[in-house]
């Protein structure tokens, strides 16, 4: 009989702290989150995300004996499959031991952490806008932009976990920006959210607020803002030629695009599936289809729990 027992899945950001039961065919049954604190250090931080554990065993009325595993996505860079995790946006955590302390938290269930984009796109495969498709790629673009392949059916982890990282495909080698990788012109240098909020400031975008974000952007653009309309249509381009040579690489069939700015609509999406069609010319390249990631705020959760509940295509760590 197969096994009915649910999973723990954690999602851990630069934003929210989130944990939730999944049960085994992907829907998740009790969840909650919190803000990631600020200005704490790591055993403090720790002790949030314990206590957080603890609230959604006990409102579940579940023992961790009477779960499956436990499954986490964690911002990265992370030693993987190991789980010392150094999250970009959680200065607190430098190699912090995530997947041992979860462990030693859950009484040596079976821990799995994994880079929350991976997460991201395992959700979209295993439930998604992937789902019943072999060749997938994923990606969430945000304040950077991530990503992950599932190819043949099974996640592709390289050597050292990190396959995926569309961000830092380059699109524009010598006009495009400096990238925080230390490289130039990669895709994540341009369309970041961030990064259009500075372009289109630069080129006079004026927005009300100081503190504007992509978001208050391709708001603007809907209103039909010239110069917002530029900086989403500038962001689509360069994603429409990093889809296209990744889809020439791969033979995909489906790209999924999830992340805040995946809500700015045709605004992004038109320009990127012009300049796809421009760059994938070849017969077998033309078939890719480009769509909104499908599942909304618990992607992050379900991802996590598939580390552990469809682990046969998810997790080749250990
Ligand atoms: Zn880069």
């Amino acid at each position: 009989m197969a096994d009915s027992r649910p999973a723990l899945a954690i999602d851990i950001g630069g934003t929210k702290l989130a944990a939730g039961l999944v049960e085994p065919a992907g829907r998740v049954l009790t969840w909650l989150q919190v803000p990631t604190p600020a200005g704490l250090d790591a055993e403090q931080l720790w002790r949030t995300l314990d206590a957080l554990i603890g609230q959604v065993l006990e409102r579940a009325e579940v023992a961790p004996d009477a779960l499956v595993g436990c499954g986490c996505g964690s911002g990265g860079p992370m030693d993987w499959p190991a789980g010392l995790v150094s999250p970009l946006n959680i200065p607190a955590w430098r190699r912090f031991p995530l997947r041992t302390r979860l462990a030693e938290r859950l009484g040596g269930l079976p821990v799995r952490v994994h880079n929350d984009a991976i997460c991201m796109v395992a959700a979209e495969h295993w439930r998604g806008a992937g789902r019943g498709r072999r060749n997938v790629l994923g990606m969430v673009v945000s304040t950077g932009v991530g990503g992950g392949l599932v190819l043949d059916d099974r996640l592709v982890e390289g050597a050292s976990g990190n396959a995926g990282h569309i961000g830092h495909v380059v699109v524009d080698p010598d006009t495009g920006p400096d990238c925080a990788c230390g490289g130039r012109g990669c895709l994540e240098a341009i369309a970041r959210g961030p990064a259009l909020v500075q372009w289109a400031q630069a080129e006079g975008w004026r927005p009300d607020q100081r503190d504007a974000t992509a978001k208050d952007l391709a708001g603007d653009g809907a209103l039909g803002h010239p110069i917002a309309i530029a900086a989403m249509s500038r962001a689509g381009r360069a994603l429409g030629i990093a889809i296209a040579s990744a889809t020439c690489l791969c033979d995909l069939e489906v790209v999924s695009v999830g992340g805040g700015l995946s809500q700015a609509g045709p605004l992004l999406f038109d320009p990127l599936e012009e300049s796809l069609r421009v760059h994938a010319r070849l017969g077998f390249a033309r078939n890719v289809t480009v769509v909104p990631a499908a599942l909304g705020q618990n992607a992050g959760l379900v991802g996590a729990a598939a580390l552990i509940l469809a682990a046969d295509r998810y997790w080749a760590g250990d």
